[in-house]
């Protein structure tokens, strides 16, 4: 287009200039139209308005656009939040609290500082959810979360790892504020908790690791876990800081639990059998069977080093069963080549785990009948804390047991809570008085008092006592003076190989 008289219109290149302008994105430019009003002022006025509704839709396009990614992104923070934290109590969750403590080591390896893992497991959860139901169990879960939050600062993470075990990382703290910290939780947990009518207590076993910049971040979780299981193993409802020790004590149970596995098919089992005693005339009343673990690299295990960790991995139903089937038979074997000697009762000694095998009874009966041997030559002892906390379950077992003739003992007497009327309703019929009671015996005018009342206590429940590891003449002479009729102990015989302890017998009976 020209402007008429040939020459080129100069807007015709200013308004190509402003439609390119245009296409490139730039929507706020404008073209001035002059004064003259013609053709092309219209179109350079109808560019510009196309340029104002295409800059208004634009805008509006992008303001959309924002606004839905503000709440998709909010949507996803909100999932992220959701998939980090325990939706019963708020707490941070195992995800969480990883990533809490990876950043917590790296930071430390900046500012020089420690990071540290507590690991809390409650000491009586299951016994509120089992008696006041779940929904009582999740207040006591909400409550010991607000406890825990309130007991540090906000920049700690507070973590629920599941169940009724806790997690807290502390950071920018020292080794001294952080155990304060610790035991300040576990004083905020003494306090009793209220759901409804009822009073609960939440009590924890608290493990506690300390790391700095080196500590790998999984590790400082295990150890506290493994410190957390110590505090356990001290009794619960208590404080322990990690130590390096106690990661050795962990692979040695490890170690122990594998071997423990093939130690009855390899043979390595062996019963000892100790003489419990008539103080009196020194004849033996009854055979203590206890269990040696002859192992072929490490010599002989006493049973303290293994008998606990069968009970926790459940290997002890296997060992209980073949202590029977060994015990009983070697009565058996006895009852024909010294028939002279076996008036004696074999004692075995039972852990809870067993009381709850189903078929305890009917072993117990068929392995009796097998070997030729009566009910009532066979004695159960089991533990007084196994008793008290005995279920429906066990106490079925026990009322088979004792209908079928078989003798029971509570062993370690004086070791767990007693009650006197509690030791009436104990279905047991003798009484194994523990070693720590007489221990200073002679020496301690005290302690004469205190056994003597509980040998009264034991006989007014009409029971009989057996008073064990009496070790000198002068226990067993304190003991037969104060009206003890039984004992087992060093001072008569320890316990002894099977070929060994009929001699023994024989030598007691003829000693006093
Ligand atoms: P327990 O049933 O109370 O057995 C008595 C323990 O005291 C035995 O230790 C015995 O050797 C020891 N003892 C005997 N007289 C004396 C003494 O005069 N002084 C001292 N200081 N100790 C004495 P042992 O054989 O090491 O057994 C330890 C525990 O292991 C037993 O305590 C029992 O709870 C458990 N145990 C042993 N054999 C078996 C078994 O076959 N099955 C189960 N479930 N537990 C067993
Ligand atoms: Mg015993
Ligand atoms: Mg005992």
């Amino acid at each position: 287009m020209s402007a008429g008289n040939g020459v080129e219109d100069p807007r015709l290149q200013q308004l190509v200039d402003g439609i390119v302008r245009l296409a490139s994105g730039a929507l706020g430019s404008r073209m001035t139209p002059s004064p003259r009003g013609d053709d092309i002022d219209a179109v350079i006025t109808g560019v510009n308005l196309l340029a104002e509704e295409l800059e208004y839709i634009y805008s509006d396009l992008e303001q959309r656009v924002a606004d839905r990614t503000f709440m998709l992104q909010r949507a996803q923070a909100e999932l992220e939040e959701m998939a980090k934290t325990d939706a019963l109590t708020g707490l941070a969750n195992r995800i969480l609290l990883n990533e809490r403590i990876q950043e917590a080591i790296l930071a430390s390896a900046d500012s020089g500082t420690i990071t540290a893992v507590l690991v809390l497991d409650l000491d009586s959860f299951k016994g509120i959810n089992d008696s006041l139901g779940h929904g009582a169990g999740d207040i006591v879960l909400v409550e010991v979360a607000r406890r825990l939050r309130s007991s540090v600062r906000a920049t700690d993470t507070v973590a629920r790892l599941g169940g009724d075990e806790f997690a807290v990382v502390i950071t920018g703290s020292s080794t001294d504020e952080i155990l304060l910290i610790a035991h300040r939780i576990s004083e905020q947990l003494q306090d009793s908790v209220r759901v409804g009518p009822e009073t609960v207590w939440a009590m924890a076993s608290i493990g506690v690791c300390i790391g700095s910049s080196g500590y790998p971040p999984e590790a400082l979780m295990r150890d506290a876990d493994i410190a957390m299981y110590q505090a356990k193993a001290q009794g619960r409802n208590n404080v322990q800081l990690f130590h390096p020790d106690m990661l050795a004590a962990v692979r040695e149970r490890l170690r122990i639990t594998a071997e423990l596995h093939s130690a009855v098919a390899n043979g390595e089992l062996a019963l000892c059998y100790q003489p419990v005693v008539e103080l009196a005339s020194g004849k033996a009343i009854g055979l203590e069977a206890l269990l040696r673990w002859h192992h072929p690299v490490r010599g002989l295990i006493m049973p303290d080093s293994f008998i606990r960790i069968a009970e926790e991995t459940g290997l002890i139903v296997e060992l209980g069963q073949w202590v029977l089937h060994e015990g009983v038979a070697q009565l058996g074997r006895w009852n024909e080549t010294a028939p002279d000697l076996t008036g004696f009762r074999l004692h075995l000694n039972l852990s809870a785990a067993e009381l709850l095998r189903r078929d305890l009874l009917e072993d117990v009966r068929d392995t009796l009948a097998r070997n030729d041997v009566a009910p009532g030559r066979l004695v159960l002892e089991i533990t007084e804390t196994v008793l008290m906390s005995r279920g429906t379950a066990e106490e079925q077992i026990l009322t088979g047991l004792r209908d079928l003739g078989v003798g029971m003992q509570i062993d370690d007497f004086g070791t767990g809570y007693s009650s006197i009327s509690y030791l009436r309703t104990l279905p047991a019929d003798t009484v194994k008085v523990d070693h720590t009671l007489i221990d200073d015996l002679v020496s301690d005018p005290q302690q004469q008092k205190f056994v003597a009342a509980i040998l009264q206590l034991i006989s007014a429940a009409g029971l009989k006592a057996i008073v064990e590891g009496i070790e000198t003449a002068e226990q067993a002479a304190q003991l037969e003076a104060m009206g003890c009729l039984y004992g087992q102990g060093f001072y008569y015989s320890y316990p002894l190989p099977p070929e060994e302890v009929l001699d023994q017998l024989r030598s007691l009976s003829e000693r006093l």
